[in-house]
């Protein structure tokens, strides 16, 4: 029998024959896909003609169409569905993939055609699409050491491994140390905790065995309790324990790891050819240059912190009410900020949640869709790898636009958080393919018969994983690889964080936020308290972040740090951190930056992300209309059909006629009124 992952797909819309793969069908089909990518791969770089742009770049865009088929298939059940099989398959494939692509940047001759084709592409009359994803392919190839020869390379090949011996040691010693401390909580120190803190509490204790309820460092349990303990002297236990994770001392202190990641990585940027880690990484981004980056971090950090250092007034207040000397601690902020969100707008989930149903949810964003960019949803069928998967038909003017997949429910299988991804990218290097874009969530299943309720979080979710699958279904380009969302990390939200902002548009809500039993629209008092929620406490949540965010990038940005812990005090120094806030993330237990490469001198992205989604949706602000039809046809233009083909940087400044500007994302954030 021939395996249904490898032959044609003849279902509706090309979807994976879900009803016909079993688990059994992975590995061989990855088996001989992988071997079909390796002869394409081989074919070019051993090719007897003369490389051309045709017969290399293209050429590798096509060679891995089986692969990417397969693995798209796979990584959509193993995220959204999963069993021990597929996990352990997923642990089988990582190293294989991880090889083969080794096996493609160390590949020499093939590098050797790239290169040929680059030194002479000013007289190949290629469009600004090739010449960007010829620029991006040798780009690759040079970042990861295809230049290097003999003792050079060999040394980054060393750099490189220790590199990622250290990150995964940094995490187990994070883990170890959450793991380990605990705090155990007798009846009167229970004072103040409503009840879901006390049953996290006690689950938690149940968990350690510790015969009652404790507080533990997990996040979900540690904010809260920071957030209602009436026991000062408890807070400070806690808070200080939740601050020394990694810099315990013993074998689980990460000091010296740090210190030793950051010289590694200094060395690998040098070893490159460039002169910091932050330029190396910032060379992909849209960002460009670590002086970029610290402008826009450095713009926001002075109204966030004059904002935070007048709400530390207001908590200290508070503090020496309750009959308290001395100054506000860290280990205050979030009960004092807590108690004063209560005075200030207190909102009731329960009161919110009837007018949020997940059906007129999606509907919003459909009918959203459907006034910014005339793009109609039609239910549809074809085989799909859950029961609770829906489909849907997205046309224009009755042309096919895409598939859109939604996968709302939690369960056991499915793995937390909520993503877009498209089992199947737009391109159209031989003919028109048109996407296949999954959007996956956990939200709550309901009883049977009962509507399916959100929170305005997950509302918000939902807009924004919608967002990215815009980003997916709208791409308009020829080249697989620069498709969708393929563009640079601090791009990538911003559709998906622009298109939340439709959720808070008045009219929306009113038409869409409808009362589960009684159909009535949501009162604009409920509304205005919502939307009034979403800024509060602002100065310190941005100080908290940015404070790290310039962490990070002073860690890069340079000579690395013989004393990590040195500099990081420096910095704080420099910029003057209010003293009842710490970091969002401490060196020691900074994960983002040291379990891996992915956010490291890229912290500052989510900022980023943020400064152009509020400067994006101002533009509709400006036109005085949030579905404004020349704004929207820009945006789509622009920002949402191009993919990779264009620099971030241009594209932004094609829609916007400027680059991004921080001012509507202090006003959004409530800092632009500062003391
Ligand atoms: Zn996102």
């Amino acid at each position: 029998m021939t395996n249904p992952l490898l032959s044609d797909w003849t279902t509706p819309y090309g979807l994976p024959p879900f009803d016909a793969i079993t688990d059994d069908d992975y590995p061989p089909a990855v088996d001989a896909a992988l071997a079909e990518a390796r002869a394409n791969i081989a074919a070019i770089a051993d090719s007897p003609e003369p490389p051309t742009f045709a017969n290399t770049i293209e050429a590798m865009e096509r060679a891995e169409g089986t692969l990417n088929r397969v693995l798209g298939a796979f990584y959509n059940v193993a995220g959204a569905d999963s069993n021990a099989r597929r996990e352990a398959l997923q642990r089988d494939f990582a190293p294989l993939l991880s090889a083969y692509g080794s096996e493609i940047t160390e590949n020499k001759a093939l590098f050797a055609r790239v290169e040929a084709v680059w030194q002479g592409r000013d007289d190949l009359d290629l469009t600004d699409e090739q010449a960007r994803v010829l620029m991006l392919t040798r780009r690759g190839f040079v970042r990861s050491g295809a230049q290097l020869q003999g003792a050079e390379a060999a040394r980054l090949r060393e750099v490189k491994s220790r590199l990622s011996v250290l990150g995964t040691e940094f995490t187990q010693n994070l883990l170890a140390d959450e793991r380990d401390w605990f705090l155990p909580l007798a009846e009167d120190d229970l004072e103040g905790l409503p009840d879901f803190v006390i049953a996290t509490a006690r689950a938690a204790g149940e968990e350690k065995e510790a015969g009652g309820p404790v507080v533990t460092l997990s996040r979900s349990l540690i904010v809260p309790f920071l957030q209602f303990s009436a026991r000062r002297d408890l807070r400070q236990k806690a808070y200080q324990a939740w601050g020394a994770r990694g810099a315990n001392g013993g074998k689980t202190d990460n000091r010296a790891i740090a210190a030793e990641i950051l010289k590694l990585r200094q060395e690998r940027a040098s070893l490159l050819g460039y002169n910091s880690f932050a330029d190396y990484k910032l060379e992909t981004e849209m960002a460009g240059t670590p002086q970029a980056v610290r402008d826009l971090l450095m713009q926001v950090w002075e109204p966030a912190k004059a904002a935070a250092e007048s709400d530390a007034r207001a908590l200290e207040r508070m503090l020496h009410a309750e009959g308290f000397d001395g100054p506000l601690e860290p280990w205050d902020w979030r009960y004092y900020a807590e108690k004063r969100r209560k005075d200030l707008h207190d909102l009731d989930e329960a009161e919110l949640k009837p007018y949020l149903q997940l059906d007129r949810m999606i509907e919003a964003a459909f009918a959203c869709a459907n006034r910014l960019f005339g793009l109609e949803f039609t239910p549809a069928d074809g085989p799909v790898y859950h029961p609770d998967v829906r489909l849907w038909e997205v046309t224009r003017k009755g042309e096919h636009i895409a598939l859109f997949i939604g996968d709302y429910f939690a369960r056991g299988s499915k793995r937390s958080g909520a993503w877009c991804s498209a089992m199947r990218s737009q391109h159209r290097l031989d003919a028109e393919v048109r996407p296949l874009v999954v959007n996956v969530c956990n939200f709550a299943k309901p009883e049977k018969g009962k509507p399916a309720l959100l929170s305005y979080d997950d509302a918000r979710t939902l807009f924004h994983e919608f967002g990215h699958a815009l980003h997916q279904m709208l791409s308009d380009v020829t080249y697989e690889s620069i498709s969708g969302t393929s563009v640079a990390r601090d791009f990538v939200e911003l559709p998906s964080q622009l298109f939340e902002h439709w959720l808070e548009v008045p009219q929306v809500l009113s038409e869409f936020a409808t009362h589960a039993e009684t159909g009535e629209p949501m009162p604009s008092a409920l509304l205005d308290k919502v939307l009034g929620a979403a800024t509060y406490d602002m100065g310190f949540q941005t100080v908290e972040y940015v404070a790290s965010a310039l962490v990070d990038l002073g860690f890069h940005d340079g000579p690395a740090p013989a004393d990590p812990m040195q500099r990081q005090e420096e910095i704080l120094q420099e910029i003057g951190m209010p003293r009842a806030i710490r970091m969002r993330h401490a060196t020691p237990h900074f994960a983002h930056v040291f379990a891996g490469d992915g956010y490291s001198s890229g912290y500052y992205s989510y900022m980023w992300s943020e400064v152009m989604d509020a400067d994006a949706f101002a533009a509709f602000d400006e036109a005085g209309d949030p579905f404004d039809p020349a704004t929207a046809k820009r945006l789509e233009e622009t920002v949402l059909s191009s993919g990779g083909s264009v620099d971030a940087a241009d594209l932004y400044t094609q829609f916007r006629g400027r680059l991004p500007g921080v001012e509507a994302l202090l006003k959004g954030r409530g800092l632009d009124k500062a003391a």
